[in-house]
C-alpha cells in the first residue's frame, strides 16, 4: 500500500459515528445532550489532531488546559465553589467523550476532578473546600491523589506512609507510587496513617513543600501523556489546617473511590466505542480479495460482537449514573460496572485492532492507542480481579481476598 492510500484510509478515522444502537440519547436530558455534543465537538476539533504526537513523545499537552478551562466541564456532582453543575450522568458523558478521543486527557481530568477535587469536597471542611476548590474548578490549580504505595496497591488499606502530630503541625513520611499529574501539579491529596490512632487520614500537600519530591515514571506504554510519579515524602511538615477533617479512616477513602469507579466505567465505554467505530469505518474502506472487508461474514460477526458489548456498556453507565443521581449506588454496583466495562472495553479494542490488520498497530489509526490505554484502566481504581472480589463477597457473603 502506498503512503497516499494509507492517508486516505486513515482520513477522519477517529471521528465519531454517534453509535447509539438502543437510543441512549432518549434517556438524556437536553442539558446532558448539550454537554455531550459540546465535548464531542471539542474533542474532535481540538484534541484529536494533537494526541498521537503527544502520546508518542510521552509528554503532557499543557496547551489543552486553557481550552478545557473555556469548555466549563469541571463539574461532577459537586455543588458551589465555581464548579459547573452537572448530573452524574452528565459528568459520565464528559468522561465518555474525552476518553473516546484520548485516555490520557480523560485520565488527567478524572484524577483532577474525580479524585483530587472530590477528596477535598467529600473529606474537607467548608473552609478547606473554599480554600482549594475554586482555583481547581478553574483549572488554575491542578490536583493529584496519592493513595497507592510501592508495596501496597490492591491492599492500599494497609498503607504504610505515616503522619505524626507535632503541635499545630503534622510530619508526613513515606513513599507513594503511580499518582497521575503528581510530577507537575499544585496540590496532592496524600493518605497516611496517623501514628497515634493508626487510622488513615488525608492531607493536602503542596508541590513546593520541603521534603516532597515526585519523579516521573518512565517507560510507560499506556496513558503515555499522563505523568505518573514515584513520590517521596521525607519529613514533610504541614499545618493542621491541611488535614482534611472528615477523613478518619479507610472507609472514608472508599467514599471517594466509589464515584471514580463509576467514572472508569464511562471512560472504558468511551475507549470501546471509539475502537468499534474505527473498525467499522475501516472495514468499509479497506478492500481485500476485490471487495471491502465489511462484506466478509467473519468481519461482520466481529463488528456485531463489538456493537453488542458497546451497547451493553452504554446501558450500564447510564443506569449507574441515574442511580448515582438518585443517591442509590452501592460500592459493589460501581465495582461491577468498573469490572464489566473495563474488561469488555479491552476485548473490544483488541477485536478492533484485529480488523485493522497491520494498520491496527499504528498510531495513525488510533485503535492501538486506545488498546494500550485500556490496559491502565483495567488496573487503576482497583484491578478487575479486586472488583470481582468485592462483588463476589457481596453476592456470596464470603470474602476471598486473603
Ligand atoms: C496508569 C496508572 C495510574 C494510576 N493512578 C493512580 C493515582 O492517581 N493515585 C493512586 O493512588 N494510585 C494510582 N494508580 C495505582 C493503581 O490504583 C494500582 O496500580 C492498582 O490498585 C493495583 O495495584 P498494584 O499495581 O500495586 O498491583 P498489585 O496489587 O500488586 O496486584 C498485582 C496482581 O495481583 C492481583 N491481586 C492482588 N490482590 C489479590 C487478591 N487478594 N486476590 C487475587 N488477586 C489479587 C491484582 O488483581 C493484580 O492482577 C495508578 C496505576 C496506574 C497503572
Amino acid at each position: 500500500m502506498t503512503d497516499q492510500l494509507t492517508t486516505d484510509l486513515a482520513e477522519g478515522i477517529g471521528r465519531s459515528r454517534s453509535t447509539d444502537y438502543l437510543n441512549m440519547k432518549g434517556m438524556l436530558s437536553d442539558d446532558e445532550i448539550g454537554l455531550l455534543v459540546k465535548v464531542r465537538d471539542f474533542g474532535e476539533s481540538e484534541l484529536l489532531p494533537i494526541v498521537n504526537d503527544y502520546w508518542e513523545r510521552g509528554e503532557f499537552p499543557f496547551e489543552a488546559i486553557p481550552k478545557l478551562r473555556e469548555l466549563r466541564i469541571v463539574g461532577d456532582t459537586m455543588q458551589g465553589y465555581g464548579i459547573t453543575p452537572m448530573s452524574a450522568v452528565g459528568q459520565g458523558l464528559v468522561s465518555y467523550e474525552l476518553n473516546r478521543i484520548d485516555g490520557s486527557i480523560g485520565t488527567f481530568m478524572g484524577v483532577h476532578v474525580g479524585l483530587a477535587m472530590q477528596s477535598i469536597y467529600i473529606l474537607g471542611s467548608e473552609e478547606q473546600r473554599q480554600r482549594w476548590l475554586p482555583d481547581m474548578a478553574e483549572l488554575q490549580k491542578i490536583g493529584a491523589f496519592a493513595l497507592t504505595e510501592p508495596d501496597h496497591g490492591s491492599d492500599s488499606v494497609a498503607l504504610e506512609a505515616t503522619a505524626t502530630r507535632d503541635g499545630d503541625h503534622w510530619v508526613i513520611n513515606g513513599r507513594k507510587r503511580w499518582p497521575g499529574n503528581a510530577v507537575w501539579c499544585d496540590v496532592i491529596v496524600v493518605f497516611a496513617r496517623d501514628t497515634a490512632d493508626q487510622q488513615v487520614k488525608a492531607f493536602v500537600v503542596e508541590k513546593d513543600d520541603p521534603g516532597y519530591s515526585a519523579t516521573k515514571i518512565g517507560g510507560k506504554v499506556s496513558l503515555r501523556m499522563v505523568q505518573n510519579a514515584d513520590i517521596v515524602l521525607d519529613d514533610v511538615r504541614i499545618p493542621d489546617d491541611r488535614r482534611l477533617v472528615n477523613c478518619n479512616g479507610f472507609p472514608d477513602v472508599a467514599k471517594v473511590l466509589m464515584g471514580t469507579r463509576n467514572m472508569v466505567a464511562w471512560a472504558s465505554t468511551g475507549h470501546a466505542v471509539a475502537a468499534y467505530e474505527i473498525a467499522l469505518t475501516y472495514s468499509q474502506r479497506r478492500s481485500q480479495f476485490g471487495k471491502p472487508i465489511a462484506t466478509k461474514q467473519v468481519i461482520q460477526s466481529q463488528l456485531v460482537e463489538m456493537l453488542g458489548d458497546v451497547t451493553a456498556m452504554q446501558l450500564y453507565c447510564i443506569r449507574l449514573g441515574q442511580l448515582l443521581d438518585q443517591g442509590e449506588v452501592t460500592d459493589t454496583m460501581a465495582a461491577l460496572a468498573k469490572y464489566f466495562c473495563s474488561v469488555k472495553a479491552r476485548h473490544v479494542c483488541r477485536m478492533a485492532r484485529d480488523v485493522l490488520g497491520g494498520n491496527g498497530i499504528t498510531l495513525d489509526f488510533h485503535v492501538m492507542r486506545h488498546m494500550c490505554d485500556m490496559e491502565a484502566l483495567v488496573t487503576y481504581e482497583g484491578t478487575a480481579e479486586i472488583q470481582s472480589l468485592l462483588v463476589g463477597r457481596e453476592i456470596t457473603g464470603k470474602g476471598a481476598f486473603a
